[in-house]
């Protein structure tokens, strides 16, 4: 199931890297020392005192050679001596004691005014489901039929109890396919007596600002790869007749992230592998969005625990799908607004 989705964005996804540059950052300069790729700072929102020069970063240098050297029993042990999880495979469990150690020294640094390494205050997991067919014929329209939102507090470390989820009405083809049903979970009844998607939207605008997002809180979106905003909610805002939301417009592709953070190819970055690498297991009904969302989400916040700082990785720009180069600044979603019409 996984595969067919990762199939179909690499076929209809037009992916492109972004050559926009008035955004783009300088690269620092590496001054007194130049630390490995996992003791840098990866682009902190407080850039300013993020500087590879500050002697933090040689100090978790210095650790990071030392978990390098050790095996895979001496990981265990000095997890569970540290209290950390001690699950998954050796090149995960020393991520989480390297992250473990950066944090430690990050936390104390920035306690004495040096650098910080906190991007968002919350990360937003959205996973749609849409209407579908055993094959998908190329001219099939998806329409979103499930729209749910799991929040992450990158502070506490923890998904937020109150959850977001709307079933919504398909317009083009209201009848739901048999094998949709059976995929999704999602009955026809859910949808028949759901709302249509721009009342569904507004729905989650308000939720997004009652909870201050891209006010007080400083917010990101995270998906489990690049379809569901370039395509599902793309296709979607079109057969609405509205404009596709800003605050939609950027978010973290966990896939790209996962890979990147944990160095695997991304054949093995679908949700059912990331899951597993992790020790972790799928918790809930595949396919159902909400539940996808959840277990997203549990990926996410272990990545934020051995220390990953997501970052938004890609945008739609004119309908297309573009990658935000690690080195462009980093900037929360804006503020929801409600739906305006395309006309
Ligand atoms: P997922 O997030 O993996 O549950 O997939 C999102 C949506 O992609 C589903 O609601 C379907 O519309 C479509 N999809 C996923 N897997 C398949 C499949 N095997 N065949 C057809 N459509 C699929
Ligand atoms: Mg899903």
């Amino acid at each position: 199931m996984e595969e067919h989705k990762e199939n179909i964005q690499a076929k209809d996804v037009n992916v492109k890297m972004s050559n926009t540059r008035e955004k783009v950052e300088k690269a620092k300069p590496c001054s007194r020392i130049c630390p490995d790729e996992e003791s840098a700072p990866q682009g902190s929102p407080s850039q300013s005192n993020s500087d590879f020069s500050h002697p933090v970063y040689k100090e978790i240098a210095l650790a990071n050679g030392h978990i390098n050297r050790m095996s895979k029993e001496e990981l265990r042990i000095k997890l569970a001596e540290l209290q950390l999880d001690t699950r998954g495979v050796k090149d995960v469990m020393k991520k989480r004691l390297k992250s473990h150690y950066k944090r430690q020294k990050l936390l104390q640094s920035a306690s004495e005014g040096g650098p910080t390494d906190t991007y968002y205050d919350y990360i937003c997991v959205v996973d749609f489901e849409a209407t579908c067919e055993e094959d998908n014929p190329s001219d099939f329209h998806h329409e979103i039929i499930e729209f749910p939102m799991v929040l992450i507090n990158t502070h506490t470390l923890q998904i937020q109890v109150d959850s977001f989820q709307a079933y919504v009405k398909p317009e083009l083809n209201p009848e739901l396919s048999d094998f949709c049903v059976k995929l999704t979970g999602i009955t026809q009844k859910m949808v028949d007596e759901a709302e249509l998607f721009p009342a569904v939207l507004q729905q989650v605008v308000t939720w997004l600002q009652e909870r201050e997002l891209g006010t007080t809180y400083k917010y990101a979106i995270l998906t489990d790869g690049a379809w569901d905003m370039s395509k599902f909610l793309n296709i979607q805002c079109r057969l609405s007749r509205i404009r596709y939301p800003q605050f939609a417009k950027k978010w973290i592709n966990i896939r790209k992230s996962y890979g990147n953070f944990y160095k695997v190819p991304r054949t093995q970055t679908k949700l059912s592998t990331m899951l597993e690498k992790l020790g972790l297991k799928y918790e809930g009904r595949p396919h159902s969005g909400l539940d996808d969302s959840r277990n997203i989400a549990r990926i996410a916040l272990r990545m934020l625990q051995d220390g990953c700082q997501l970052r938004v990785n890609e945008r739609i720009h004119a309908g297309q799908l573009l990658s935000v180069p690690s080195s462009a600044p980093v900037e929360g979603a804006p503020a929801p607004h409600s739906p305006r019409s395309r006309d």
